[in-house]
């Protein structure tokens, strides 16, 4: 896509990852940024596939970082030091430690207080889930992760399951966005409608300048 106007945006380069439920963490973007084009000048934003994974990681200033999700918990971390990530995590990935591991490699980056917030996914009035699974999620994560359905069926409470991983992290958590993606209206449900539809998170920095 090319961008015009007064104030060019900073972005040169939007990554994205094919997502496995997993935990690895892909690295992204270059930590020197283009020179920055003249107002008024055209602009281009790439799409660059970074490879397999569920939790991308960055210190470029002109990366942003996508994850797609449609009922998992897409997860924006950040820092002052400007390592940012961004996490596709559902239940598989939880259990792997995919947020912890993001948490690992923005600190090994030079992240001291990393933050985390959690984007819209299921609820657990929303999730049914098998008591064998949710005995599992329950024995990393704490009895906390344990929810309802609306129906009275088991659930997995799964931002409870986010927090209780960004707190095994170190990471101060902060308010996000309480929708449920099965219920709320407006949003890509897989398990609600089986939609083939996908939220987008993106995380990018900003160094103060307004963006257009
Ligand atoms: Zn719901």
């Amino acid at each position: 896509m090319t961008h015009r106007g007064a104030h060019p945006a900073l972005i040169d380069e939007v990554h994205w990852l094919q997502q496995v439920h997993g935990a690895t963490v892909v690295r992204a973007g270059s930590d020197t940024r283009a020179a920055r084009p003249a107002d008024g000048a055209a602009r281009t934003i790439t799409a660059a596939f970074a490879g397999q994974g569920d939790a991308l990681v960055s210190s470029a200033p002109a990366a942003c970082l996508a994850v797609l999700t449609a009922d998992c918990a897409p997860v924006a971390l950040g820092s002052g030091e400007g390592v940012f990530a961004a996490v596709h995590a559902g239940w598989r990935g939880l259990m792997e430690g995919v947020v912890q591991e993001a948490v690992g490699a923005m600190r090994a980056m030079g992240a001291t207080d990393v933050v985390g917030a959690l984007g819209p996914c299921i609820h657990p009035g929303c999730y049914e889930f098998g008591e064998d699974d949710l005995a599992r999620v329950v024995g990393r994560y704490g009895s906390g992760v344990r929810g309802g359905t609306a129906a009275g069926r088991p659930g997995l409470d799964l931002p409870a399951t986010v927090s209780a991983a960004l707190a095994a992290s170190g990471a101060r958590e902060i308010p996000g966005m309480g929708a449920c993606t099965a219920c709320s209206p407006g949003y890509f449900s897989h398990r609600a409608r089986g939609d083939a539809g996908r939220q987008a998170l993106l995380v990018w920095t900003s160094d103060g300048t307004p963006v257009g």
